[in-house]
């Protein structure tokens, strides 16, 4: 009997280089992916027809950017890719697959789970208001589309995407009204040492926050967000700045994200164990160096696995292909694996820095005002999460879910999920671990109800 082709989901830098070991070794792995085009998030392809230079679109990136397509592209007759397809349950061995309105079965031995991340956002008074988006979100209308989001956009929160996107709008010639970062500039500069670990990733940090002071624009550190404010559309950013005075600051469009959360729903649904991972506040799927989980046939590999970014999502694709090869008892080169796995340790600890320089608001998450809505699917508060909480006195947050309906609508928690353990776990006074997580659930996003089986 043949064997199944290993299966990859994603087709982002950790993907790619995935699928392009596996077919270096003479396998031929679907790769599925639910964007029209492959690249994942930082080397998003603008659509066909858009005729913009490398240069223009990824900065800095051009080379690694034409690198990654290039491979890509070269792969096109080794490998099974099938764009356009959203991976949306998984159990016992076999994908659902959504594609051209009709859901598919795929089955799988092995599979490498490549998802990525998403915005990680804490609700604040307004957040609902059009005219907000996340940072990601601003992000890919810009990359995506050539769109800004608004002619005079506030970023705020914290983590890199803050300065590369108000960065990327400037360039762009989009207008940024201000870049306001919740993190306070002395955390900053006591995580300065573990930062030159970076070397050039963090170079480029401080070339985006020098142009963008260069173009004389507003940028504070340790602000609050108090709220956005608007009639029908965000028309003002309310915040405190770091000497404690409230600032009004008029615009047109909010931006904002506290960094990324993992993609973590189907390696859930693949039955992996998760760890509380405290350097990134969240759970995550256990696994080892090379991507292998407790879950036989399961790899995880990139920002899916934990957020590092793009270079280690390389690595860690590669890596996890050559684990593949390994336990189907196939040649890897042990060289190659050795390189690999040093290369991964240390931007693991540039990734430590990074974290004490933009560490999440935990604080922040736990002090959403009892009239904010937070789970938006919903229409579910803070306060009504917090009660809810309270009557279960102790429970988990998936019994507070099944309580108050937060979490249980389109996003599947993608969007409130980390802010809602966050609140649940500081109104029972428990640490976030104790708080638990909220099991991802099929559909992982949403899908038509009028979807035909094949
Ligand atoms: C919105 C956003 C913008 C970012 N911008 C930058 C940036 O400008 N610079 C930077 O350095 N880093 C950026 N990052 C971080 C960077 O994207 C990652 O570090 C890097 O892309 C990780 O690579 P990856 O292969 O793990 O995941 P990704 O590049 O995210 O690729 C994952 C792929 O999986 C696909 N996928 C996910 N779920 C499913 C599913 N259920 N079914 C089918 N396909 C699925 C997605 O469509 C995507 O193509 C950004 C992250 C996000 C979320």
């Amino acid at each position: 009997m043949t064997e199944r082709p290993p299966v990859i989901v994603g087709a982002g830098p950790a993907g790619i280089r995935a699928a392009a070991t596996l077919a270096a070794a003479g396998l031929a792995p679907i790769v599925i992916d639910e964007a029209p085009r492959s690249g994942g998030q930082i080397y998003r392809r603008p659509p066909h027809g858009f005729a913009r230079s490398y240069r223009t679109l990824y900065g800095f990136d051009a080379a690694k950017a034409r690198r990654l397509h290039e491979t890509f592209d070269g792969l096109a007759r080794k490998i099974d890719y099938r764009p356009d397809t959203l991976v949306w349950d998984l159990r016992d061995g076999v994908m659902h697959c959504l594609s051209a309105g009709a859901s598919r079965e795929v089955a799988y031995r092995d599979i490498i789970l490549a998802p990525g991340a998403r915005d990680r956002i804490i609700p604040f008074p307004g957040w609902t208001l059009p005219g907000v988006y996340t940072l990601g979100g601003a992000q890919i209308a810009l990359k995506a589309q050539g769109c800004a989001v608004g002619a005079r956009v506030v970023f705020m929160g914290t983590g890199p995407l803050l300065y590369l996107v108000a960065y990327q709008y400037a360039k762009a010639g989009g207008g940024v009204a201000a870049v306001l970062d919740t993190t306070p500039f002395a955390a900053k500069r006591r995580a300065l040492p573990g930062l030159l670990r970076g070397g050039r990733t963090f170079a480029k940090g401080l070339w985006y926050v020098a142009r963008l002071r260069a173009r004389g624009i507003v940028m504070a550190s340790g602000i609050k967000a108090i709220a956005a404010q608007g009639e029908g559309a965000v028309s003002a950013f309310v915040y405190q700045d770091a000497a404690g005075s409230r600032k009004t600051i008029a615009c047109d469009a909010i931006a904002f994200g506290y960094g990324l959360s993992s993609e973590t729903q189907l390696a859930d649904l693949a039955e992996i164990p998760f760890a509380f991972d405290s350097l990134q506040q969240q759970f995550l799927p256990q696994r080892d160096i090379a991507g292998r989980t407790p879950v036989r046939g399961v790899y995880v590999a990139g920002d899916g696995s934990g957020i590092a970014g793009a270079d280690a999502a390389e690595l860690a694709g590669e890596r996890a292909a050559l684990a593949l090869l390994e336990d189907r008892g196939l040649a890897a080169d042990g060289a190659r694996v050795q390189t690999l796995e040093r290369a991964l340790r240390r931007i693991s600890r540039f990734r430590a820095g990074l974290e004490a320089a933009f560490p999440f608001p935990v604080d922040v998450a736990a002090k959403i005002p009892d009239e904010t809505v937070l789970c938006r699917c919903e229409g579910v508060t803070a306060g009504e999460l917090r009660q809810s909480a309270r009557d279960i006195d102790g429970g988990d947050i998936n019994r507070a879910k099944a309580f108050s309906r937060c979490g249980m609508g389109r996003c599947q928690a993608r969007t409130c999920g980390p802010s809602a353990a966050i609140v649940m776990a500081a109104a029972l006074n428990v640490p976030l671990e104790r708080a638990g997580r909220l099991r991802g659930q099929p559909p992982v996003k949403p899908i038509p109800l009028a979807v035909s089986h094949e």
